[in-house]
This record gives structure tokens, sequence and C-alpha cells, in this order.
């Protein structure tokens, strides 16, 4: 039987990988221009991967199915991104955010990376808002924050509806900008097929050019596949069609686990699809909760009676508001 290694590193639990980034060996600036990285998908992971490694200084080859890095399927996300600012003083905290993913997740992520996860939570919201992601602000101007998922506190961060959209164009800016300066090389329409194993590691791929059909080989010094998720494969999803498994069974042929396929997230609160023109099921707005969504009068009369200041709008009842994104 195999045994699986989780590469965790050793130390108490808030501590294994602050220790393991203060001890961990460091590549010399003069040589990481020599050392190719291959990431598959542009996504949030993908994309922020590539930017990261790029601005680092290592070279990337960065590929992608669609046309362009945002139509990855990260754009579909809208309600939010959880971190520990406790900007509300509700009592939040990083080991709260840990507890809370951890029991979200019953109990069967791994610990450590889940910690890692909540520690870094408020420098993603800091990279993000640097990157220009307009999250919803209060009045005042400050960032605001929803309560999602059931959490005690409000910790989440939002824009409209549009969370993973805005999220997305602004690691794809991150990444455009490792694009001009010459540190990744974009390869759109290309779709792994295989990944390159030699000596017990991934140092390639294979994929094919989707606009010629011709098949080619990259060499990588490493390979981070950031493929997405595979909620097609079950008969009802919010995944995009695209998001079916196919990189990941690549992958598992390689070598690489596949834990809990049946942990796949579902929405409960989806518009069926009904008609040729929708293929999957579309989750109906997050700005239904009444954040950040726009709604105008459906009467015209109620509209004419705001404009000319004989009604406010808090004066039309919910059910005479047409709402949208
Ligand atoms: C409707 C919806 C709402 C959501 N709302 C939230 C939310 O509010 N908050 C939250 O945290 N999460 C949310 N999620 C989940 C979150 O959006 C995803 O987990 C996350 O965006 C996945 O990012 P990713 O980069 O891993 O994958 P993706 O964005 O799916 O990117 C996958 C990338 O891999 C590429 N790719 C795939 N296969 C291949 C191949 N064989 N060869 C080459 N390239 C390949 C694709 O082209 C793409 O670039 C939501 C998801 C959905 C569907």
């Amino acid at each position: 039987m195999a045994t699986i290694d989780s590469k965790i590193p050793k130390g108490p639990l808030a501590q294994k990988w602050t220790n393991y980034k203060n001890h961990q060996k460091l590549v010399n600036p003069a040589n990481k221009r020599k050392l190719d990285i291959i990431v598959v998908g542009t996504g949030l992971a993908g994309a922020s991967a590539a930017a990261s490694l790029g601005a680092l200084g290592f070279n990337v080859l960065n590929f992608c199915i669609q046309d362009s890095p945002r139509r990855a399927h990260s754009i579909a996300a809208q309600g939010g991104i959880n971190a520990a600012k406790n900007y509300q003083n509700d009592g939040d905290s990083v080991y709260r955010l840990f507890y809370d993913t951890i029991k979200g997740g019953d109990y069967r992520a791994r610990e450590a990376n889940v910690y890692r996860l909540a520690e870094v939570s408020n420098s993603i919201i800091d990279q993000c808002v640097a990157q220009g992601v307009p999250f919803a602000r209060e009045y005042g101007g400050l960032l605001d924050n929803r309560s999602f998922g059931g959490a005690q506190v409000s910790r989440t961060f939002y824009a409209k509806g549009q969370t993973g959209q805005q999220l997305l164009l602004g690691a794809y800016s991150a990444l455009s900008r490792q694009v001009n300066k010459g540190t990744v090389k974009l390869y759109t329409r290309y779709e792994m097929l295989d990944v390159v194993i030699i000596e017990g590691r991934a140092r390639g791929i294979i994929a094919r050019n989707l606009v010629t059909g011709k098949i080619e080989r990259f060499f990588g010094h490493a390979v981070v596949i950031g493929t997405g998720g595979y909620g097609n494969t079950y008969f009802l999803s919010t995944n995009a069609m695209g998001s079916n498994g196919s990189a990941a069974m690549q992958i598992y042929r390689k070598g690489a686990y596949f834990a809990n396929p049946c942990y796949a997230q579902i929405h409960p609160t989806c518009i069926p699809v009904h008609g040729d023109i929708q293929s999957k099921l579309t989750l109906m707005s997050e700005s239904l909760r009444k954040d950040g969504r726009i709604w105008v009068p459906k009467k015209l009369e109620d509209a004419k009676a705001i404009q000319e200041g004989r009604k406010t709008a808090n004066d039309i009842p919910d059910e005479d508001r047409d709402f949208y994104l």
C-alpha cells in the first residue's frame, strides 16, 4: 500500500510553515532565470502562482484552455473571500478562521495547511487591494465585510456579486505585468494532455495547440497544476463544462494522489438548466442577499414619484422592486 507523505513541516501547528519558510533553501537570484516552471491553469490559483513566480524571477510557462486567462472558471465565484482582519471587532482571529475552516471541511483538511491559509489570509486581501480589486466599502471608505457560511463573525470581503471576476481581473493584471516583463510566457488555447515524469519528478507536459491541433511538448524543472475543480463529473453542477476532471485524471494516472472525490461543492440556490443556451446550473446572484444589489422600481408611476420627490426609495416595498446584478 502506498504511503502518503504530505510533506508538512515539523513543529507546533502554528509555527510549522513559518519555521519552514525561515529555514528553507533559497535559490540564488542569478539562477532563477535559468529555472523553467510550467504552470497549468490561469484561474485564481494558476494566474496568481504564475505571476508570483514570475515576479520572483523564475522563467514561467503558463497554459490555459481558453482564449484568455480572464475566462477561467474563477470568474463565476460570487460570494467573497475570507480573511481574519477582524475589521468588525467581533472577536475574529487567525485561530478562529483556522478553526471554522477545519470545521467547515468536516475535520478532514490538513490542519497545518489550513492554519497557513488563515495566517496569510490578511496579506491576500492587502495584495488584492494593491492590485486594484474593487472590494465593497463602507460609506466611510473602509473595506466592508459580510457574514458567510454560518460563521459567527463577519469576515468575508466581497465585490458585489462578482468577487471571483474582480479577483481574477486583479490576478490577470499582475500576470500581464509579468508577461510584459518577459518572465511569464502565456500559452492560451493549449490543453495539457499528459504530464512527463522523469525519475519520479514532473518535468514537463504534453499539450495540444487547440488552434492548429498540433501536439507539442514543453520542458520544466517543476510543474504546477492549477487546473481547477471537477464538479462537472456530477450530474448537477455550477462548474463550467471544462471543469470535468480530465487534468486531475491525467496527473492521477502519473502517480499523484486524488483524495475524496465525493467532496464537490454544490450550490443549492441555482437556476436549473432550461434551454439550449444554458449549459450548466446558474448560481443565483449573491446580490439577492441584499448586499451590493441594484434595484429599480417595477412600476413606472413609482419611478416618476421618486423623481418628483413624492416618494422615497424606502416607500417602495420589496415586491415592487426589480433586482439585478
Ligand atoms: C458559481 C460558483 C460560485 C463560487 N463562489 C465562491 C465564493 O464565493 N468564494 C470562494 O472562495 N469560492 C467560490 N467558488 C469556488 C471558486 O470559484 C473556485 O474554487 C476557484 O475559483 C477555482 O480556481 P482555480 O484557479 O483552481 O480553477 P479555475 O478558475 O477553474 O481555473 C482552471 C484553469 O485551468 C485551465 N485548465 C484546466 N484543464 C486544463 C488542461 N487540461 N490544460 C490546460 N489548462 C487547463 C483552465 O483553462 C483554467 O485556466 C465558486 C465556484 C462557483 C462555480
